[in-house]
């Protein structure tokens, strides 16, 4: 038996969010119990558009702390449309939690799981095994929580850079592709993703990177400007490794590689600081779907995977280690042996037939 206990904040949040997440504590339940450890200590925390509807606030100060407090954050997803603040923007409690704890490096890799569709025809669809890093706490998104003045004649974001921000997060792409298990090659490489033929704060933005990259000769480096790198992510995203970019360039090209494997519903997340982690799937509330049953878990799964593998090497953990690896071996099983298509790819299968399919390989 483990002899760790882990103290993990719970945040389901809204729409399909909760659904997920119920799924997923089923799965995470049976994969620790499989390998006889580690000890979870699940705490439900309140937060989202639904809870700031009905309280007036979006992530009230007990759920700040007990996600600090905790050893990792499982984070479903927040957010409904039609739940306003007065300047006509969405609350957004996921971005305190990034700023808050300084969760600077959005992870989130990218794989086709075996005998899941991809919408790419090509055959090497199957060899895609990237890792797309968002830098989380600056760029575009820096200042969205200072007041603004309002004018009915123009509006701005400045987009913030800064040498902190950037090197922290490049220098974590590096060390990954030197670290990271790969199914594909042994080739080891982070691409800068940028817009640094245009805009300023991008030029310096690379020019960080090049300094990181100074102090990693074993690892290979390259660069794509944003937009190409929209094009070449579809035509041959099986060439990548690990790519790091500015946060809203991070946000757009990370729905586009989810699209590459399936759907939302494929693509797990990672929010990782350097003293606290949140693990979520990429996917936001779906209200469009909520309540029908026809959320695909699979995002969220992996998810909880990333966060036992986090947990378990920072811990040194390795029943954590075990309990991550067993969860992404049995979502990739389930795709194989109840030949899962989920409705998100057009297919019959629900929430509760993959959750099933999966529980059935654990
Ligand atoms: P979304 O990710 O919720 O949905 C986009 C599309 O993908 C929808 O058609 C939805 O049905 C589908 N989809 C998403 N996840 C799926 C899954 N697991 N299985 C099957 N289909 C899935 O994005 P949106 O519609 O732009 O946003 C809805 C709400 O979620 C908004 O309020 C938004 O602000 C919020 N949001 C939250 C997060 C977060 O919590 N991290 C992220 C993105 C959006």
């Amino acid at each position: 038996m483990s002899s760790n206990t882990f103290k993990i904040a719970v945040m389901p949040g809204d729409g399909i969010g909760i659904e997920v997440m119920d799924a997923c504590i089923e799965v995470l339940n049976a994969a620790t119990k499989k390998v006889g450890g580690p000890g979870l200590d699940l705490q439900h925390v309140n937060g989202g558009a639904a809870y700031y509807r009905d309280h007036g606030t979006d992530l009230p100060d007990e759920s700040f702390e007990a996600a600090r407090n905790a050893d990792a954050i499982l984070f479903g997803a927040m957010g409904l449309p039609d739940v306003r603040k007065v300047d006509g923007t969405e609350i957004n409690p996921q971005l305190d939690l990034r700023f808050g704890l300084e969760l600077y490096a959005g992870v989130r890799p990218v794989r086709v799981l075996p005998g899941a569709p991809t919408p790419l025809g090509d055959p090497r669809a199957q060899e895609i095994d990237l890792v797309l890093i968002r830098e989380n706490t600056e760029g575009l998104f820096a200042d969205i929580r200072k007041p603004r003045t309002e004018s009915t004649e123009q509006a701005e974001d400045r987009c913030l850079i800064t040498r902190k921000g950037t090197e922290r997060v490049v220098e974590y792409a590096f060390k990954l592709a030197a670290s990271r298990p790969r199914t594909r090659t042994d080739a080891r490489r982070v691409t800068c993703v940028d817009k640094a033929n245009v805009l300023h704060s991008m030029a310096f933005f690379r020019s960080v990177f090049d300094d990181v990259k100074a102090r990693h000769p074993d690892v290979d480096a390259d660069y794509g400007y944003v937009d190409a790198m929209a094009l070449n992510l579809v035509k041959r995203p099986w060439d990548y490794d690990v790519m790091v970019m500015e946060n809203l360039l991070g946000d757009i090209l990370s729905d586009l590689t989810a699209g590459i494997v399936g759907g939302l519903g494929m693509a797990p997340s990672g929010d990782i600081g350097d003293a606290h982690g949140l693990f979520q799937p990429s996917h936001g509330s779906a209200p469009d779907i909520a309540g029908k049953g026809l959320a695909n878990p699979v995002a969220m799964f992996l998810s909880a995977s990333m966060m036992l593998t986090w947990l378990g090497t920072g811990h040194g953990e390795d029943q954590c280690l075990e309990a991550g690896a067993l969860i992404e071996k049995a979502v990739a099983d389930a795709f194989v042996n109840a030949a899962l298509k989920p409705s998100e790819f057009g297919g019959p299968h629900g929430t509760a037939d993959i959750t099933k399919a999966v529980l059935n390989e654990i």
